[in-house]
Formats: C-alpha cells, sequence, structure tokens
C-alpha cells in the first residue's frame, strides 16, 4: 500500500490538474483550486519526508516550505487585488511567490552536498557556463529592462528583477545538479521535472510579457492562461510524487565525484550557452543599435574564461588517465612488479648511468624451479598464489636500490646497480633463502661489461640460468665473461 502512495497521488492530482482547465470562470474557484494542489503537494512532501532518515529531511522540508508559500501567494494575490485593490508592484503576494527561489536553491544545494561530499569542480563549472549564457539572455531582454522600469518605485523594481534572479538561481543548482554523478532514480527526475515545470511556466510569462499586443491578446484567452497555470499546478505536484516515492531515499545516497559525461546533448548546451553572447551583439548590430555592449563584454568574457577553466580540467583528466593507462601497461598484473615492457624500458637507462658512474652493474634472471609440477600438484592458482608470496618475499630480501620485474610466466629479472658479482651473488642468495612453501629457484647472474647490449647481458644471465638447471636446480651461476666461454658454471655462494 505504502510503495503505491504515490501513484495513487500522482492519478488523484492529475485529474485535479486536467479539471482545472474546465473550471467556472470564477475567482473563488481557480485560486482555491490551485492553492488546493499546492497545499496537497506540500502535503504529499510532509508525508513522503516522515518516511525518510532524519539526516535526509532538511532538503524536503525546504522544497516543502517553497511550494507551500507560492501556492498560498496565489491566494495571496486575489485577495490583494479583488479585496485590496492593491494592483501596483510590490503586492503582499510577492513575498509568498519569492519564497519558492531561495527555498528550492537551499534545498538543492544541500542535496547536492549530500550527494558529492567532496564536490564536483567540473559539474560546477559546466552549471555556471549555462546559468552564464542564460544569464546575459535575461539580463538583457528581461533584468535590465524591469530595472528601468520608470513607471514603477525602486521597491516594486527590485521585486520585479527578483523574479527572474530567482529563476537563475534555479537554473544553475538544476543544471548543478543534472550534471553531477549519483543515483538518478525516479524520485531525481520527479524532481528535475518540478523545477523544469516552474522555469517553464515563468519563461512563458516572460515570452508573454514581451509579445505585445499578441500577448495581451493571448493571455485573455481563458484556455491559454489556464495552461500557463496547469505548468505551475504540475510542478506543485511533481515534488509530491518524488517524496512519496520509494526511490527518496537513494536521493541524498553520497557519491565518489567523477567528471561528468560531455556528451553530445550536453555539448549541444554548452555551445549553445557559449554563444548567446555574439548572438546577442550581432542581433544589436543588425538592429543598429548596440544598447547593452557592456554586458555583452561582461558576459563573453565570463565565458570566454569558463571555458578556459573547462578546457583545462580536460587536459588534466587526459593527462592522468594517460599516467595511469602507462603504468598499468608497466605493472605486472598477478605480482604488481614491473612487468617486461617496463624492464626494457630501464635496463638501458641504468646501463647508461652505471656507464657515467662508473659502477659496476649485475642482472640476474630467475626461474622458479620445478613450477609445473607445484601447478599440478596444488592447483593453478595455489601457483599464482606462490608466484605472489614470492615475489614479495624476494623484493623484501634484495637490497633498496634493486629492481626486480616479472620477465615471464615464472621468470623474474633482477637488475642490482652497483653491484659486482660477489655482491650480487649474495643478495640473489638472500632472495633464494626465503623463497616461500619451500620452493626452490635457479638464477643466471652476469655482470656487465661495460660495452654489451641490454639484450646481450640478459642473454648471458639466461644462459648461466640454464646452467643452473642443468647443474641441478635451486643454485645460482656466474656467466663468463668470454664470448665463446659464455658460462662460466661457477656456483656462487649463496
Ligand atoms: P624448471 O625447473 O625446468 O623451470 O621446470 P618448470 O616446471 O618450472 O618449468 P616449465 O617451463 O616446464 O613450466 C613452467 C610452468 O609455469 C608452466 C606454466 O603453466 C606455469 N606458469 C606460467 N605462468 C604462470 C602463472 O601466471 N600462474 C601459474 N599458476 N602458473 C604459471
Ligand atoms: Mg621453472
Ligand atoms: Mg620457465
Amino acid at each position: 500500500m505504502r510503495g503505491r502512495s504515490w501513484q495513487t497521488f500522482a492519478v488523484a492530482m492529475a485529474v485535479m490538474i486536467a479539471a482545472y482547465q474546465v473550471l467556472p470562470d470564477d475567482p473563488v474557484w481557480t485560486t482555491s483550486w490551485q492553492v488546493g494542489i499546492g497545499w496537497a503537494g506540500t502535503v504529499a512532501v510532509a508525508v513522503g519526508v516522515r518516511r525518510l532518515p532524519s539526516c535526509d529531511r532538511l532538503p524536503w522540508w525546504c522544497f516543502a516550505l517553497g511550494i507551500f508559500a507560492n501556492s498560498t501567494g496565489i491566494a495571496v494575490a486575489v485577495y490583494a487585488d479583488t479585496v485590496l485593490g492593491w494592483e501596483d508592484m510590490p503586492t503582499p503576494a510577492d513575498p509568498f511567490f519569492l519564497t519558492l527561489y531561495p527555498a528550492c536553491a537551499l534545498g538543492l544545494a544541500l542535496l547536492i552536498r549530500r550527494r558529492e561530499p567532496g564536490g564536483n569542480w567540473t559539474a560546477m563549472v559546466d552549471a555556471t557556463t549555462i546559468t552564464t549564457g542564460l544569464g546575459l539572455l535575461a539580463w538583457v531582454y528581461v533584468i535590465q529592462p524591469a530595472a528601468q522600469d520608470a513607471d514603477m518605485s525602486l521597491l516594486g523594481r527590485t521585486v520585479q528583477v527578483a523574479y527572474p534572479v530567482g529563476d537563475l538561481l534555479l537554473l544553475a543548482m538544476l543544471t548543478r545538479l543534472l550534471r553531477a554523478g549519483g543515483v538518478r532514480g525516479a524520485s531525481f527526475w520527479w524532481i528535475a521535472g518540478s523545477l523544469g515545470a516552474f522555469l517553464a511556466g515563468d519563461t512563458a510569462w516572460v515570452v508573454l510579457g514581451n509579445l505585445g499586443e499578441a500577448g495581451i491578446r493571448l493571455e485573455e484567452t481563458l484556455p491559454f492562461r489556464r495552461g500557463i497555470d496547469m505548468i505551475f499546478l504540475i510542478a506543485f505536484v511533481l515534488f509530491g510524487v518524488g517524496a512519496l516515492h520509494a526511490h527518496a531515499r537513494d536521493l541524498s545516497r553520497p557519491t565518489v565525484p567523477r567528471p561528468p559525461r560531455l556528451g553530445g546533448l550536453q555539448l549541444l548546451a554548452l555551445t549553445v550557452a557559449t554563444l548567446i553572447a555574439p548572438a546577442i551583439l550581432a542581433g544589436q548590430l543588425i538592429a543598429g543599435e548596440v544598447t547593452d555592449g557592456a554586458a555583452v563584454v561582461v558576459g563573453s568574457t565570463a565565458l570566454f574564461l569558463l571555458v578556459v577553466a573547462r578546457m583545462a580540467q580536460l587536459v588534466r583528466q587526459v593527462e592522468q588517465q594517460a599516467r595511469q593507462v602507462r603504468e598499468l601497461s608497466r605493472t605486472d598484473e598477478l605480482t604488481g612488479l614491473p612487468n617486461r615492457r617496463a624492464w626494457n624500458d630501464e635496463l638501458p637507462k641504468a646501463l647508461e648511468r652505471s656507464r657515467r658512474d662508473g659502477q659496476p652493474i649485475c642482472v640476474a634472471v630467475l626461474d622458479l624451479d620445478h613450477f609445473k609440477l607445484f601447478n599440478d600438484s596444488y592447483g593453478h592458482p595455489a601457483g599464482d598464489r606462490l608466484l605472489k608470496e614470492a615475489s614479495a618475499a624476494w623484493h623484501e630480501a634484495l637490497r633498496r636500490v634493486d629492481t626486480i620485474a616479472r620477465y615471464g610466466g615464472e621468470e623474474f629479472a633482477v637488475l642490482l646497480p652497483g653491484a659486482d658479482l660477489d655482491e650480487a651473488g649474495a643478495t640473489v642468495g638472500r632472495a633464494l633463502a626465503v623463497t616461500p612453501l619451500g620452493q626452490t629457484f635457479s638464477a643466471g647472474i652476469a655482470v656487465w661489461d661495460g660495452t654489451e647490449t641490454s639484450d646481450e647481458l640478459v642473454e648471458r644471465a639466461d644462459a648461466a640460468l640454464y646452467a643452473a638447471k642443468a647443474a641441478g636446480r635451486n643454485r645460482l651461476v656466474a656467466a663468463g665473461s668470454a664470448p665463446d666461454a659464455r658460462v662460466r658454471s661457477s656456483a656462487l655462494p649463496g
């Protein structure tokens, strides 16, 4: 029953909103109908809120306050107009209407903060870009003209300007919410829909106000005026639906912030927003008089800076990902050691350093003894575990300056800078002694002769490894330096 309450409420409200179109043309009827629906939305939010954990409730109380005040304002406006004969702005209804904006903006801010406690800089830049573009449009065609309305008192003008500013505030929070990550259940979309409806309703009034004669005629057309009223009624109701829906619980769930996607639609929105400034300027140039040059300069400067900020973010993101990919491509997944690619990259550099410093350098190639048998006896996963544990133990036993890499299956390569054959033998011998689970390895060790290539050096160490295997395993063999006698076959101390 509980789970269905949002559907019952939604259907009942849909019927009420549809019936609004055919109500008698009497302010008592229409006003009580609108206020009734607004209050029903408020009650629905209050009922939904009580099902949420107390720490998740505050944003919803803000939304409830917003729609309660806004819908109550409808009754206050009619009372001020018909009973008090109060026509000039501001009317006593304005504070009620205007409460919607800060209340919902605060609710959204709290919600965004709970969803992404670490913030989301990219989502913020995107939201600011879209709001700045549309803000410039609002400034030129709505805010500036309203602020200069000579027929109105200063307070009246301030109140008139507060509406579009409130809309921009809601737009900023809505785009920020939409650009961020986090769970997007049904409640998320009901809330987004509600805010979208408020913005659409307010925009419809602004457009109507700018249509002149045609606007006035449309406003006097009953179904049209009621159509706009219905947009606001839908907005009141959607908050209630969102609060009653079971997904309201998920809305405050925190997520790890990640850079938002930049799909076709998002890119289009950002492009349109940034093109508003030149479009306004072009329009005024065509009309023959640039009236808002300063606003266009300020707006386009802000937009340029935002685009540069976004670009810098993207570049940094790409660089960071490239570093991660490079790191991954050089690391062995199983053991976490450098892999053969990293080894091949590092060895020539190490030889070059050794040449510069005049220090000896050794390379050892290790291969687990009878590892196939170990796999066959204990299973492949146990073989994997041995590889992990053995490589960790060897890494511990080596000197801090040494590097051990996974060269292939159960073969490892060790770089021992600054070590001669004796020191290298002692070091690798320590590693052999700590091999876990009673296992052993054989190793070939070669000291760099100062001229050979890294491939030739590894080849010599490899040949010594085979000699160690041939000699019975579980031992270290030093490679000979003479080209025709590559293996000196002498077991090192270990
Ligand atoms: P030897 O003493 O001569 O080196 O004998 P061996 O059995 O160690 O050598 P062989 O080359 O015959 O077998 C190597 C085995 O290593 C075969 C292969 O299945 C196993 N192996 C290679 N990579 C992995 C791995 O990532 N995990 C596991 N579990 N086994 C691996
Ligand atoms: Mg082996
Ligand atoms: Mg092998």
